[in-house]
């Protein structure tokens, strides 16, 4: 279905994450062009194309809250390691061999393909060539909140940090305005930038009121170097130079200290989340129950593919769901519904986005996906939450919808070649 028709699917289970977190039975959802112009029971009052769905669930597509997306290339290279050896002897080496602008691309369709397949419909990616990046993303139809990676060193993508602050800022003045790619200002951490650095990343952000998001806290070494360094932890640093806000996400926050905790609540700054990449990286586990009781809006991130290894947001709302009610001893923590919001709605918000995004109310854009539920893991059905989040994988997935336009009809991707994308990333003969 293109963007510009108007259309309905009907006969759906409506899973909003509206306020109410209303399910509406028998429900429809009518769409014209790039936005839901009606839901309710029954039949749609607006005419149009009418697409009976069966029975079948419709929900807000997921929100990646980090990722690093083309690193779908080094997906499985080094495992089994402590993040800064992971980082300093197999990731970077790698990267500042293979990390060419057309590698990238490759990448980022390879981990595009993966996305819409099992159901994100944004993401907030952190990598080089951002440019390249949000070509592509924008060719594939996914939604996304992006910018070129801010740090320190040379990459293949820039000399120094000047020349990655006037990407990103060229970036920014580029893409504001798109429907698909918004520009955000992501920088890599604290240990990454120096102080100097960080006050422009600031000054940017400010400049054209745009979100950002770095790593924060990941590895308890990270707060003990940071600390050292700058005499106070990665939070604190972070705080006293103006950027714990509410347009800033940290991703990871593993070791947040309970002062650190009032202060993301207090300054409005959310956190991505990212379980799978904190345990395969023996990072930690962070508090999630303690921040979310404290009020800090927790979404939910993949990682890049070398930490996860895929980039799958069934997989992690299933893992945040579970993890923390064994590390707490209580199965009550992170519930379903909670897992789902994390997956959606407070991913929107992180990225500045819950005014278009995130769940599924009128004036809002058409991004959803349609889960099939006649199949084994879907039956039976006594709670559709608890069924999406601890029964279902990626594979009952049908439909992927962004921006009012399909993007997966029956598992078949509309707007990228798999086997294409699959043959092109194999032909690269990476570390062989
Ligand atoms: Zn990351």
């Amino acid at each position: 279905m293109q963007e510009s028709i108007l259309h309905s699917y009907t006969n759906a289970v409506i899973i909003t994450i509206n306020k109410c977190m209303d399910i509406i039975k028998n429900g429809y959802i009518t769409v014209n062009g790039n936005k839901i112009i009606d839901i309710g029971t029954g039949e749609p009052k607006s005419g149009g194309i009418t697409i009976d769905v069966g029975g079948k669930i419709i929900m807000p597509g997921f929100v990646n809250a980090h990722t690093h997306m083309p690193m779908t290339l080094y997906r499985g290279i080094a495992d089994d390691l402590p993040l800064m050896e992971w980082l300093e002897e197999h990731i970077w080496p790698a990267e500042a061999k293979y990390t060419t602008e057309e590698n990238v691309r490759i990448g980022a369709r390879l981990g595009l393909a993966e996305m819409i397949k099992t159901g994100t419909t944004t993401f907030c990616d952190m990598y080089f060539f951002a440019d390249a990046v949000a070509e592509e993303t924008e060719k594939a139809g996914l939604r996304s909140v992006m910018g070129e990676g801010i740090l320190e060193f040379a990459t293949n993508s820039f000399e120094h940090s000047k020349a990655a602050l006037e990407k990103a800022e060229n970036f920014i003045k580029k893409w504001s305005g798109n429907k698909l790619i918004h520009p955000a200002v992501i920088f890599h951490a604290t240990y990454t930038c120096k102080k100097n650095t960080l006050i422009k990343v600031k000054e940017m952000a400010e400049k054209y009121k745009v979100p950002m998001t770095t790593h924060i806290s990941e590895t308890k070494g990270e707060v003990e170097n940071v600390t050292y360094e700058q005499g106070k932890n990665p939070v604190q640093y972070l705080k006293e130079l103006k950027l714990l806000n509410n347009k800033l996400t940290g991703a990871h926050c593993v070791w947040l200290t309970e002062y650190d905790q009032k202060d993301f609540a207090k300054h409005g700054t959310s956190i991505a989340h990212c379980p799978t990449s904190n345990l395969k990286l023996g990072s930690g586990i962070a508090p999630i129950p303690d921040y979310l009781k404290k009020g800090i809006n927790v979404a939910l991130g993949t990682d890049g593919a070398a930490s996860n290894n895929n980039l799958d947001m069934v997989e992690e709302m299933r893992l945040a769901a579970l993890l923390h009610k064994g590390n707490t001893l209580n199965p009550t923590v992170v519930n379903a519904k909670t897992a789902i919001k994390m997956a959606t709605i407070n991913g929107a918000k992180a990225l500045g986005l819950d005014n278009i995004i995130g769940s599924l109310e009128v004036g809002k854009r058409a991004d959803f996906i349609i889960i099939d539920t006649e199949n084994t893991f879907m039956t039976p059905i006594y709670d559709y939450y608890s069924a999406i989040v601890y029964s279902m994988n990626s594979s009952c997935i049908e439909t992927v919808v962004v921006n009012g336009k399909e993007l997966m009809v029956g598992r078949e991707l509309v707007t990228l070649n798999e086997n294409l994308i699959v043959e092109q990333v194999k032909s690269l003969k990476i570390m062989q």
